[in-house]
């Protein structure tokens, strides 16, 4: 089995695959050293391995990817680095026809991907969302997590005065 690696890259020439029958497939790795995954968020060492499959309406990826991510821990809020995985599953539908050139429907929903005039199929966006996916929502730093009583000072026990009152009625009947 062959397998193509991509360095920094995500844009994959799939002018040969879409000419090829369905059900034929192409497979792939792909590093990125960084991947912008939102504003204020970045992944790091993405690595993914994809396969690629001629379908009737465009081609099926599907793989896994594995990300970096430097996170603030929602309980105690230190800073931690940990690394997550997440498997994807997305189409891709050609925007012109490969064999005549002329211009194919956009798809209507907004999950399909599409693969561009020149027949890139860039697989930036689906591993962008994917790796989103693989971060935790609420991201611990571990389970040695002294948690948020690191935050601040235990509060002072409050005594309950009508706890206090009762408490002494029934010392005094004992
Ligand atoms: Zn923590």
């Amino acid at each position: 089995m062959r397998v193509r690696h991509l360095e920094n890259d995500t844009i994959i020439n799939v002018a040969q695959l879409l000419k090829a029958p369905v059900g034929t497939e192409r497979y792939f790795t792909v590093h990125l050293d960084r991947l912008a995954l939102d504003s204020d968020l970045e992944g790091s060492d993405v690595d993914a391995s994809v396969r690629l499959l001629r379908t009737s309406n465009g081609i099926l990826a599907t793989g896994e990817l594995r990300v970096s991510a430097h996170l603030t821990c929602v309980r105690c809020l230190a800073e931690f680095d940990s690394r997550y995985s997440e498997t994807f599953e997305a189409e891709y539908w050609p925007t012109v026809d490969v064999l005549t050139g002329l211009p194919l429907p956009e798809p209507e929903d907004e999950e399909i991907f599409t693969i561009d005039k020149n027949h890139h199929l860039d697989l930036h966006e689906l591993l962008r969302q994917y790796a989103i996916l693989a971060l935790p929502t609420y991201p611990v730093c571990g389970p040695s997590c002294p948690g948020p009583e690191s935050l601040w000072k235990p509060e002072e026990e409050v005594v309950d005065a009508r706890l206090a009152a009762l408490q002494a009625l029934l010392d005094e009947r004992a």
